[in-house]
C-alpha cells in the first residue's frame, strides 16, 4: 500500500523566490503529493503571498491547503478571508493560532486555534477539510503535557478532520502522543511533519524557537561536521530516512514534509524509502 505524502512551502518574498519555487514544485510533483500547503505569516503578514502561492498550486492541478492563523484577527476579517479562499476553490485549511513577534500585543477576537476551528465550522459547515497542529514533544507555551493534549483534543472536538505534527526526531514521542490523544477521544489521523536536515545552524535556530528537540547525539554529530556541508547532508539524509522508515513501520497515515522551499532532500528521502 502506498503512503500518501504532502509538502509544505512558505510564500516567497521576491519575484526571484517565486520563480525558484515554481521550479522546486515542478520537481516535487513527481512525488504525486496528496496536497501542498502554504504557510501564513502571523497577523496576516503574508496573506497576499500565501493566497497567491495557493492559487498557483491549484492552477497547476494540485490540491492546495492554505495555512490560516488567527492571532490578532477579528471574526469579520476571518469571515472575509474564508470567503476569498472558498471562491479560489480551496478545500483544505491548516487552522492555527500563530505566533506574533515579541512586542506585539495579541489583541484580536480569537485566543486559541480551537476557537478558530469552531468558528470556521460554524461559518462554513463542511466546506473545508480542517487540519490542526499537534506537538508530540509538547508546545513550548503549554502549561503541562496534559493540558497540551487537552488543547489538541479540544481542536478535534471543535471540528478538525486531521492533524500535522511539529517536526521531531524521536518517533517514540509521536507514537505516545497519538495513543494518548486517542484515549482522549481525539481519534483523527495525525500525520508526522518531517524536517529534512540540510543545515546545522538553521536547524538549531528553528528548533530552539519552536520547541522541537534535537537529540544530543544528532546535535553533537552535526557540530562535529563544522562547515562540511556534504557530511551534514549525508548524515541528515540517513537520520531522516531512518525516522521515516520507523514511522512507516509503525503505521502512520501519511508523511508531511517541511520542504523549506527546497526539493533535493525531500526527493532523495522519498526515493530511499521506495516503495512507499
Ligand atoms: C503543522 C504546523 C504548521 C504551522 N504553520 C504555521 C503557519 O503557517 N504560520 C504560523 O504563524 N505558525 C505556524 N505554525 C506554528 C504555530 O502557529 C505555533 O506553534 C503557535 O504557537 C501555536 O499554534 P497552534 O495552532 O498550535 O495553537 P493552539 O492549539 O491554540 O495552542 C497554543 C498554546 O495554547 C495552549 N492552549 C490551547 N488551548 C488552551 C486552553 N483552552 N487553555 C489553556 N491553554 C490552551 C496550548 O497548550 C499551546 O501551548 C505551525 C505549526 C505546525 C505544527
Amino acid at each position: 500500500m502506498s503512503l500518501p505524502i504532502s509538502l509544505e512551502f512558505f510564500p516567497p518574498k521576491t519575484p526571484e523566490g517565486a520563480e525558484k519555487l515554481r521550479g522546486v514544485r515542478r520537481q516535487l510533483y513527481a512525488l504525486q503529493p496528496e496536497f501542498c500547503s502554504v504557510t501564513y505569516g502571523a497577523g496576516g503578514s503574508t496573506q497576499e503571498g500565501t493566497f497567491g502561492t495557493v492559487r498557483e498550486i491549484l492552477a497547476e492541478g494540485v490540491d492546495a491547503a492554505s495555512h490560516f492563523s488567527c492571532i490578532g484577527a477579528t471574526r469579520a476579517s476571518v469571515r472575509e478571508q474564508l470567503a476569498t479562499l472558498k471562491a479560489m476553490g480551496v478545500k483544505r485549511l491548516v487552522a492555527l493560532r500563530g505566533d506574533l513577534p515579541s512586542g506585539y500585543g495579541a489583541g484580536g477576537e480569537f485566543q486559541y486555534a480551537s476557537d478558530l476551528v469552531a468558528f470556521i465550522r460554524a461559518e462554513t459547515g463542511s466546506d473545508f477539510h480542517i487540519e490542526v497542529a499537534a506537538y508530540p514533544e509538547v508546545h513550548p507555551q503549554a502549561r503541562s503535557p496534559e493540558s497540551d493534549l487537552q488543547a489538541f483534543a479540544a481542536k478535534v472536538k471543535a471540528g478538525a478532520n486531521s492533524a500535522i505534527t511539529q517536526y521531531f526526531y524521536n518517533s517514540d514521542a509521536y507514537f505516545r502522543f497519538v495513543d494518548d490523544a486517542y484515549r482522549l477521544g481525539a481519534d483523527v489521523p495525525v500525520v508526522p511533519g518531517i524536517m529534512p536536515i540540510t543545515s546545522s545552524t538553521q536547524l538549531m535556530r528553528f528548533s530552539d524557537a519552536c520547541g522541537a528537540e534535537i537529540p544530543r547525539w544528532i546535535r553533537l554529530r552535526l557540530q562535529s561536521f563544522g562547515d562540511d556541508a556534504a557530511s551534514i547532508r549525508a548524515f541528515g539524509l540517513d537520520v531522516v530516512t531512518d525516522l521515516c522508515d520507523q514511522l512507516r513501520n509503525g503505521g502512520v497515515p501519511a508523511i508531511h514534509f517541511y520542504t523549506m522551499n527546497q526539493s533535493a532532500a525531500t526527493l532523495e528521502i522519498v526515493q530511499r524509502l521506495q516503495p512507499l
